[in-house]
């Protein structure tokens, strides 16, 4: 069964030298339970594609069906509490502390310690933003991501921050979350090493997708 589609995208954007397009007739599929890697050079459209799929961004043409009914940006309600997004920039609250942030997203208490427990960082639940190393600060973000049991993961170049040894173990984290709670994602990377971890690999040429 699909969790998403995109059907026949384009995108274009506006700049001082006229429209760029980005993509044209764009067509994606996640299955439920799929992992998916996003490869593609910086300014390639990862990005662009990543937000449109998390109804942050909107295509100018096309369609998105998620769970098999269409869906348009007025009406994308449902798929914002279906989702868990971590981003580059992990927009963690200084004032708050771990569990404080996390409760922003959700506030299932018990949740939020089962989440911590599961990627080995529940002592750091009483720590504040910046008393966390910056590997600690996106496993945080991964936690964040997971409460409120989403169905897809969507994640945005959630290592580029991260020495190597931290960036591989944040795609692994992801990865055995998304398998234990039979999730879908969709992890975008400029950096090719992780395609070995996923099944399914893609990468953006010519305005449109291409298996890696
Ligand atoms: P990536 O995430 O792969 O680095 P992006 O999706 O951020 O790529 O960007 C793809 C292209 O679209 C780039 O050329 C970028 O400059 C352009 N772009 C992205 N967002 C905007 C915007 N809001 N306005 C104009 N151009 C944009
Ligand atoms: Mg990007």
């Amino acid at each position: 069964m699909k969790i998403l589609e995109l059907k026949n995208i384009s995108k274009t954007y506006d700049s001082h030298f006229g429209k760029i397009e980005i993509f044209r007739n764009l067509n994606l599929s996640i299955d439920r339970k799929q992992n998916i890697f996003l490869f593609g050079p910086s300014g390639c459209g990862k990005s662009t594609l990543l937000n449109i799929v998390a109804g942050l961004d909107s295509p100018d043409n096309g369609e998105i069906y998620y769970q098999d009914n269409l869906i348009n940006k007025f009406d994308n309600n449902h798929l914002k509490n279906d989702l868990g997004i971590i981003f580059q920039d992990q927009y963690l609250i200084s004032e708050l502390n771990v569990k404080d942030n996390i409760k922003l997203k959700n506030d299932n208490i018990d949740q939020i310690h089962s989440i911590l427990e599961f990627l080995k960082i529940e002592d750091l639940v009483y720590k504040f933003p910046n008393q966390l190393s910056n590997g600690q600060k996106q496993r945080v973000c991964v936690a964040r991501a997971l409460v409120g049991n989403p169905k897809l993961i969507i994640a945005d170049e959630p290592t580029s921050y991260l020495d190597r040894e931290n960036a591989d173990l944040v795609i692994k984290l992801i990865l055995e979350a998304s398998n234990k709670f039979k999730l879908s994602a969709i992890i975008a990377s400029h950096d090719i090493s992780f395609k070995a971890y996923f099944d399914k690999s893609i990468s953006i040429i010519d305005k449109n997708l291409v298996q890696c």
